[in-house]
């Protein structure tokens, strides 16, 4: 699939609930209200519309969330899903989870084909971890990371740098992912949904965090290029991998490979863009695969060049309305 601008899209990222067991403060508010389950795609569905993309050239796929491992039986739907990794139709399958439920389900993930996941965590102190989640349990994290890396999934920790919050971590998250032999990014809070706050108060730029980590660490540039809005680097002293995401950098745009399913079976063509289509209608009209194949194709044909996320400081509205436990990270 090539959109409009020339990019070929290969990554499917899929949101597979909006629902969690967290309530991460620049996530989402303390009272949601969540998709009714009605409006949701059976896993059955969920695996039509990846298996459609799939058959279109889409060669990696993202289980996200809300939590995905707090979806009844999602096991089912990594299982059936392997059937391309075994085909070789896809390279891989990837997943981003808090890790609350990783510890009795990390062995079923690796049987089902799953090698790498990205975890979720802001902070190595437990009181600040339950204030940041709102509810979580830090040692369910570290149960789960141990069962991980027990069975063999190669782990990496995404943390959302926060000012005032946890930006007197990194340096500990450098040392402790490297003892782990776990990779680490770095991620700025972006303007998604209403969450009940002023998000500007804890914007931290990751070139802040950067230039204060080089003080301490050896960070040499590595060209890895995941086709994410990523920028990595080695920390020479650790081996393990760092990076730096800047959501709102335009500049990634250019070489953006991906789309977004949410668990409603709504396709959104860019992360930044309220534009999207919905793939329902043509998933419950028709057992077939035609009218599934024929809207995918129009929705990457209307794939937009580029997003306009902004922070603008004194105003912490959201520059999109959408929460990120709907669309996924
Ligand atoms: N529940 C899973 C988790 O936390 O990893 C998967 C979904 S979560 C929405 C995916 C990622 O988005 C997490 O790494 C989370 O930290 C990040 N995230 C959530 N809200 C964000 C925001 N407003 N800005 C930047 N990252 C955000
Ligand atoms: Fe849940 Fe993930 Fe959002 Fe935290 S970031 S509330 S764990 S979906």
């Amino acid at each position: 699939m090539i959109d409009p601008f020339g990019r070929k899209i290969t990554y499917l990222r899929v949101s597979v609930t909006d629902r969690c067991d967290f309530r991460c403060t620049y996530c989402m508010s303390e009272q949601m209200t969540f998709l009714p389950k009605a409006e949701v795609l059976t896993l059955e569905e969920i695996d039509r519309v990846c298996s459609a993309f799939v058959s279109r050239g889409v060669r990696k796929l993202r289980i996200t969330g809300g939590e995905p491992l707090v979806r009844r039986n999602i096991i089912s739907l990594f299982r059936s899903l392997g059937r391309h990794l075994d085909s070789g139709a896809l390279d891989e399958i990837v997943l981003t989870t808090n890790a609350s439920q990783l510890e009795h389900l990390a062995q079923e993930l690796f049987a089902s084909g799953l090698r790498r996941i990205n975890v979720s965590l802001d902070t190595l102190d437990a009181a600040k971890f339950l204030a940041i989640t709102r509810r979580g349990k830090l040692d369910k994290v570290f149960a789960g990371l141990k069962a991980a890396k027990a069975v063999g999934l190669k782990v990496k920790i995404n943390t959302v740098a926060l000012k005032g919050v946890n930006e007197d971590e990194a340096d500990d998250l450098v040392a402790w992912c490297g003892r782990q032999g776990f990779d680490l990014t770095f991620i700025e809070t972006m303007p998604l949904g209403d969450i009940g706050g002023d998000r500007t108060e804890h914007y931290m730029p990751v070139t802040e965090i950067r230039r204060r980590l080089e003080q301490n660490w050896t960070l040499s540039d590595i060209s890895d290029n995941t086709g994410g809005p990523s920028r990595y680097v080695r920390v020479v002293e650790t081996g393990q991998r760092l990076g730096f995401i800047t959501p709102l950098s335009r500049h990634f745009c250019d070489t953006c490979n991906r789309v977004r399913l949410i668990c409603t079976g709504i396709l959104y063509m860019c992360l930044g863009k309220d534009d999207s289509v919905d793939l329902r209608p043509a998933l419950r009209t028709s057992e077939s695969a035609g009218p599934l194949l024929a809207a995918i194709d129009g929705a990457i044909a209307r794939k937009p060049k580029g997003h306009d996320f902004t922070i603008d400081p004194g105003n912490g509205r959201p520059a999109i309305a959408r929460h990120m436990n709907v669309t996924g990270g």
